[in-house]
């Protein structure tokens, strides 16, 4: 087929992932064929350095053969078998093992599904158990944020706090909202290290107001990821702690997009200095190359579940996949072996800080945040009032075109454009990157005046 062919029958017969699909039949989509390294093509020879991994998976970039190769053997050797009914195969028991070692000290217990969402509603599965055998059944409210993503089932976009997805579904009702930590769009005319602690203290001002002993959990991003990259105040998380430390409720990191080295750290976890009691990881566990994902279990959750007898009734028949883990251990290895994320920590990351720093001075960007290999631009009509220039987002969507243009994908959420690169990008990759930013604001700018 043709490229004309392939977007009709596109057209006509698959439904994509939070897409209009009005829209999408006028368009036309765009056919990615091919990547390597840190770029990808599309059908019409487009070459584009992927500023966004993927969605956010592809950490390694997308030549490793290592992983590949480790998927075609074991598909060749033991394609699938499942870990129920007492049963359980090498490559997942090694997994545990590794994923054991690189998440904090006090995490050594894997939960392994196919996805971040499914994760996620182990996640609630496990939190009420939890409470559950240690008889305290009136625990059951888990306290979420306005504009955090935690997946798409019922049980994690109930979780996650998006308001336009809360339109089109009857959410569970025992999840509360609380506000976001996101200065620029929210702090008014506190400062960054005011808001922080405001926006921590609206956790618990709603324990509070619910009844401490009513509430099981919290569940956070470390940093939002797919609400716009926002990176907490520095007085954020602290302040969390504190009041978690108060209560003794469990906290949940979402760590899908965290984990495995995009903030320097191996977890968003580890830069903060918090110890999480449950931690989701999926997509860069795999780089992408298989689906997987899960939750890390704390020793204090571990040995509540372990030590009462009763079957847990819940898994997924991919719950372990044997490819899956396998892809898994051959990612986790080359991160090890390769020191990507010291590179992230020490050198990629404060470059990145800096280039992306410069953009600030653009006459539309309001601000320009990164931390590691994660970065943000806050599009403006007014920088002073931080104005935006029109409440349809276009900008934003003017933007992620113009830099597709320009050979980078970024991505608009509303009018804030976000990048979360290959780990593997160098400094001249990284010049690249940040210039193709700048032409593409340089072209929003001329199209929305
Ligand atoms: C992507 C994402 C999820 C959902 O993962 P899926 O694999 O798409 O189900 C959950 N939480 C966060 C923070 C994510 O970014």
């Amino acid at each position: 087929m043709n490229k004309n062919q392939l977007q009709q029958h596109d057209r006509e017969h698959l439904l994509h992932p939070f897409t209009d699909f009005h829209d999408l039949g006028k368009q036309g989509t765009r056919v990615i064929t091919s990547a390597e390294g840190a770029y990808i093509t599309d059908i019409d020879g487009h070459r584009m350095l992927d500023g966004m991994s993927g969605l956010w998976c592809c950490n390694l970039g997308y030549s490793r053969r290592e992983i590949s190769e480790a998927i075609y053997e074991q598909l060749n050797k033991l394609p699938f078998y499942n870990s129920f009914f007492q049963c359980t195969t090498v490559p997942s028991i090694e997994l545990a093992d590794l994923l054991s070692e690189v998440t904090p000290a006090h995490m050594n217990n894997v939960f392994f599904t196919g996805s971040g969402s499914e994760a996620n509603d182990t996640n609630l599965r496990i939190i009420r158990r939890y409470w559950d055998l240690l008889e305290q059944p009136e625990k059951r409210i888990v306290i979420s944020r306005k504009n955090g993503y935690h997946g798409s089932t019922i049980g994690g976009a109930s979780l996650g706090g998006m308001s336009g997805m809360h339109k089109q579904f009857q959410a569970l009702d025992y999840i509360e909202h609380i506000e976001q930590p996101y200065w620029f769009g929210e702090g008014g005319d506190m400062s960054p290290e005011e808001f922080g602690v405001h926006a921590a203290r609206s956790l618990d001002k709603k324990i509070q107001e619910l009844g401490p002993e009513k509430v099981a959990a919290f569940i956070a991003e470390p940093i939002q990821g797919a609400g716009g990259v926002i990176i907490p105040p520095e007085t954020y998380w602290p302040e969390v702690k504190k009041v978690l430390d108060q209560y003794g409720i469990l906290l949940v990191m979402d760590e899908v997009i965290f984990g495995f080295g995009r903030t320097g750290e191996w977890f968003g976890a580890d830069y903060y200095g918090m110890k999480p009691d449950l931690m989701t990881f999926a997509k860069a566990v795999t780089n992408g190359y298989f689906p997987l994902g899960g939750t890390m279990v704390s020793d204090r959750v571990a040995e509540v579940i372990k030590a009462k007898g009763g079957e847990f009734t819940h898994g997924y028949t991919y719950s372990a996949h044997p490819a899956a883990c396998v892809a898994g251990i051959a990612t986790l290895n080359i991160l090890r072996e390769e020191k990507i994320i010291e590179r992230v920590r020490d050198t990629t990351g404060p470059y990145l800080a800096k280039r992306w720093a410069e953009l600030a001075d653009h006459p539309i960007v309001g601000e320009a945040r990164s931390l590691g290999l994660v970065g943000a631009l806050e599009l403006v009509q007014d920088k002073g009032s931080r104005a935006r220039f029109d409440d349809k987002c276009t900008a934003g969507a003017v933007c992620r075109d113009m830099s597709i243009k320009n050979g980078l994908v970024m991505r608009a959420t509303g009018d804030t454009m976000i990048i979360a690169p290959p780990l593997i990008l160098d400094t001249t990759q990284i010049d690249e990157l940040v210039e193709k930013a700048r032409r593409a604001l340089d072209d929003t700018a001329k199209a929305m005046a």
